[in-house]
């Protein structure tokens, strides 16, 4: 079976850790700094770091309708940061989001550095085994819109979410040993090209 090859944004932020899993879940992980390179993605990963400052730098070599265009057929997870680029709702003039997926974050609603945190979640695609989920500077999800999924909760506040193309989180999941959320993307990615095949069959 050919290897999905999966695309994490490297402009910016916490990538390295994204691109080291990938590889271990049995993917072929590329660092993408420039549009040409999405061009034979099968999905995308937008990192944790600092939203303002990836904003920032979107643009010079990639750009937001770049990454627009992409999500439009194929799936994007992104992590802390990278999730509130992929949801709505941020009155901050140095935030740019992308509004793929309908949920609104809160910046840093779960404190500072000093309160970064880690805690046991449930998964709901696999609920034996607590995961234990590290929040940095964490964006805290506010509201869900109905076609939204959600995947796991703490302190009955949503932080592992679905929309039908793409995943957002708003802890690292990069930053554990526990793959399960990688592999759940990896599933996700290929639910899409097998329906696509399907489609077009
Ligand atoms: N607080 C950061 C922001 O607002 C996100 C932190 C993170 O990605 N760990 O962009």
């Amino acid at each position: 079976m050919t290897k999905l090859r999966i695309g994490v944004l490297g402009i910016q932020g916490a990538y390295t850790r994204h691109v080291d899993i990938l590889s271990l879940v049995g993917a072929v992980p590329v660092i993408v700094k420039y549009v040409e390179q999405l061009e034979d993605l099968d999905g995308l990963i937008i990192p944790g770091g600092e939203s303002s400052t990836m904003t920032k730098v979107m643009g010079f070599r990639i750009a937001y309708d770049d990454i627009l265009q992409f999500g439009k057929s194929k799936p994007i997870f992104g992590t802390c940061a990278g999730l509130i680029l992929l949801g709505k709702g941020i009155s901050d003039s140095r935030i740019h989001q992308l509004e793929l997926i309908d949920v609104c974050v809160s910046r840093n609603a779960y404190g500072s550095q000093k309160d970064s945190f880690v805690d046991d979640i449930t998964l709901h695609f696999d609920i034996e085994k607590p995961y234990h989920a590290v929040f940095i500077r964490a964006p805290q999800i506010v509201s869900v819109g109905d076609s939204i999924r959600v995947l796991a909760e703490h302190d009955n506040i949503p932080v592992l979410v679905e929309s039908r193309l793409h995943l957002g989180a708003s802890f690292h999941p990069e930053l554990t040993k526990d793959m399960r959320i990688h592999r759940y993307f990896i599933q996700k990615i290929m639910e899409v090209k097998n329906g696509k095949e399907s489609n077009s069959a």
